[in-house]
């Protein structure tokens, strides 16, 4: 039993392992298995083991600086959802994106159309608020 241990621990050494991204894709893969079951497609089942292909692939990968840096984009993919999802949930302002530079800017609601005036390139943009 306790060589068996060492193999595995041989096997996993400079493995990447589980992340962050191998946790969601291991919740994605347990919706689509429960969705094929209720919904009698096919479709999610071989989803599933394309996920859980993946998932493998990745937590047996060598290549750790790859794997690393797909988690990272996961997580700051992840920021952005969620800052999305705060800046729609508040009911007296709304986030404007700068056509000209990108910065956002927070706008009292129901104004109706207005000017706004970008707070770091002054370029100003017309929006329905
Ligand atoms: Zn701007």
């Amino acid at each position: 039993m306790d060589k068996w241990k060492e193999k595995l621990r041989n096997f996993m050494a400079g493995r990447y392992g589980s992340d962050d991204l191998s946790r969601v894709g291991f919740w994605a893969f347990v919706v689509c298995l429960v969705l094929s079951l209720f919904l009698r497609t096919n479709f999610f089942y071989w989803v599933a083991i394309l996920i859980m292909v993946w998932m493998y692939y990745r937590m047996f990968s060598k290549n750790l600086s790859k794997r690393y840096e797909e988690n990272q984009k996961f997580l700051r993919a992840k920021e952005h959802v969620k800052v999305w999802f705060k800046e729609q949930r508040d009911p007296y302002n709304k986030i404007f994106r700068c056509p000209n530079c990108g910065q956002k800017t927070r706008v009292p609601k129901g104004k109706g159309k207005i000017a706004i005036r970008c707070p770091k390139c002054g370029t100003e943009f017309i929006k329905r608020t």
